[in-house]
């Protein structure tokens, strides 16, 4: 067993309360930046390597190259610091709506709103970047990477955890536990050993393969989009659908979602060539024949799962946020944005509770122990408001994200789908532009509830409303 040097920025003597986060994603490194500014001592532990040494990159690229990013996400990193939120939207590409490319190849715009609505396509690793230096910033900061989160003692308020490279462990004492560790968290399955939890997980039967449209030459031999930057483009088919967001080096990042039994069935570079020939005519000249025959074989198929839990905490000792508390199938674009508003919401509750991080003078036994229960009860409550509040807003989501479910397309083809996908259109609204959204959501949700149940799957709000158009 071996011990962390701590010295060079946090000692074990600071005032201040320490909270250890586990997990260095986007959630987590933003967490990080919450608990800085307001002045707690936080550790930070991922176990992969730093994202910014460049031989580490191509790890952290196992999913999505880039995201959309919306209003509460946007919400949450303006809190963080308006000149983090500055530099984030000037490295990103606004979308004002859908591309909507049919089987015949026509284009349809469909605008997100009339006021000037936007998601904006980030640069996955871009932003983990971002959040990683403005987090390194903080003298109370300090990040351990190639460190795993292997077990909790969360009643002694004791992590045990390894240094990968060194095969050897230490022991971490934390105030609070922050669990931002992802869809396979180790600190929920921790949690579940000393909460009564509910858990709920579901793969859904589509993969996803990303695939990439490059730039093309103008007449003047520059570079530019291949298509128009502003739009979110997606090829709504039968039962699978491919989408295309921009990229700042004039690429768009396509990812094809569709069932496994799909994907499987496309064995040789004719098959593939033939099945875009089919049904994505318009996109294979612009991704190329060459590229999506070394793209699609050899980029992973990644599956798509749901996870929904509760509670997110226990007792005053650890709290678990983001993809480690909920995993959402990816059509609303909205894991990244809630997990982003999961700290900003956490960090509200903590200081409607008077969370101070600073901690009691030494001065009287007595009275610092009446101080430290005060402190013990006060965050507990804290910890316990945010699960009940949170909860709602979140399952929702979660319910709605894989309600959209890619096969009732064909469904919502039928002729009640004018109402559906305007019924759709108001939730997709709710979801992705609403900030705090859980009462809305939720009525919603509770009035297409039946029509769920009717119609067994249906799609994305907007290949809804796309196939209702055309
Ligand atoms: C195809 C696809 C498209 C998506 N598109 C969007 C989108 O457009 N918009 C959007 O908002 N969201 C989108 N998402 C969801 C988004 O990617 C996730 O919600 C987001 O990455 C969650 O961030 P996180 O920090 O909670 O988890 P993660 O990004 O998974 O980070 C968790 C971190 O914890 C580390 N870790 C795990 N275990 C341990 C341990 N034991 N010890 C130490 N460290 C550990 C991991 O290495 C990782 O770095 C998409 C997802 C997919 C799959």
């Amino acid at each position: 067993m071996s011990t962390i040097d701590f010295s060079q920025k946090i000692n074990s003597t600071s005032t201040r309360r320490r909270v250890a986060i586990i997990g260095a994603g986007l959630v987590g490194s933003l967490s990080a930046i919450y608990f800085a500014k307001r002045g707690w001592d936080v550790l930070l532990f991922e176990l992969r390597k730093d994202l910014r040494v460049p031989e580490s990159t191509p790890s952290y690229l196992h999913r999505s190259i880039n995201l959309a990013l919306s209003a509460r996400g946007i919400s949450a990193l303006r809190i963080a610091g308006s000149n983090l939120i500055d530099v984030v939207l000037s490295q990103a590409t606004p979308m004002k709506g859908r591309m909507i490319h049919t089987g015949e190849g026509k284009l349809h715009s469909q605008l997100y709103g009339t006021f000037g609505e936007c998601t904006y396509s980030v640069d996955r690793a871009k932003l983990l970047m971002l959040l990683l230096d403005n987090a390194e910033e903080f003298k109370n900061v300090k990040i351990y990477f190639e460190h795993r989160l292997k077990r909790c003692d969360f009643d002694a308020g004791v992590l045990d955890v390894e240094n990968i490279n060194e095969g050897t462990s230490s022991k971490i004492e934390a105030d609070l536990v922050v669990g931002a560790d992802g869809t396979y968290s180790t600190v929920r399955t921790q949690l579940m050993r000393v909460v009564r939890m509910n858990y709920q997980q579901e793969f859904i039967s589509h993969a996803y393969c990303e695939l990439r449209i490059p730039p093309k030459r103008n007449e003047k031999g520059e570079f530019e989009f291949a298509m128009d930057p502003h739009h979110l483009h997606i090829w709504p088919r039968h039962t699978f659908m491919l989408i295309a967001l921009p990229n700042l080096d004039k690429s768009f990042t396509c990812t094809l979602f569709m069932p496994y039994e799909q994907f499987d069935a496309i064995k040789t570079e004719g098959d593939l060539i033939a099945f875009f020939q089919l049904y994505y005519q318009d996109a294979l000249p612009l991704i190329g024949e060459q590229n999506i025959k070394k793209d699609y074989f050899l980029n992973p198929k990644g599956s798509l799962i749901s996870i929904k839990c509760s509670p997110y905490h226990y007792k005053d000792r650890v709290v678990i946020i983001g993809d480690a508390a909920h995993s959402m199938v990816p059509f609303f674009g909205q894991g990244m944005n809630c997990g982003f508003q999961d700290v900003e919401i956490l960090y509200e509750i903590l200081e409607q509770h008077n969370i101070n991080p600073e901690k009691p003078q030494i001065n009287n036994i007595n009275t610092d122990n009446t101080k430290e229960m005060k402190f013990r009860k006060d965050l507990e409550r804290a910890l316990d408001t945010y699960t009940q509040f949170r909860h709602i807003d979140v399952t929702a989501i979660c319910d709605l994200a894989i309600a959209k479910e890619i096969r009732g397309m064909v469904a919502l083809a039928v002729p009640e789908s004018h109402n559906s996908a305007v019924h759709y259109g108001k939730l997709f609204h709710y979801a992705v532009f609403g900030s705090s959204a859980e009462m809305e959501t939720t009525k919603f949700l509770g009035e297409c509830g039946r029509r769920i149940d009717h119609f067994g799957y249906f799609c994305d709000v907007g290949v809804g409303i796309a196939v209702w158009q055309l």
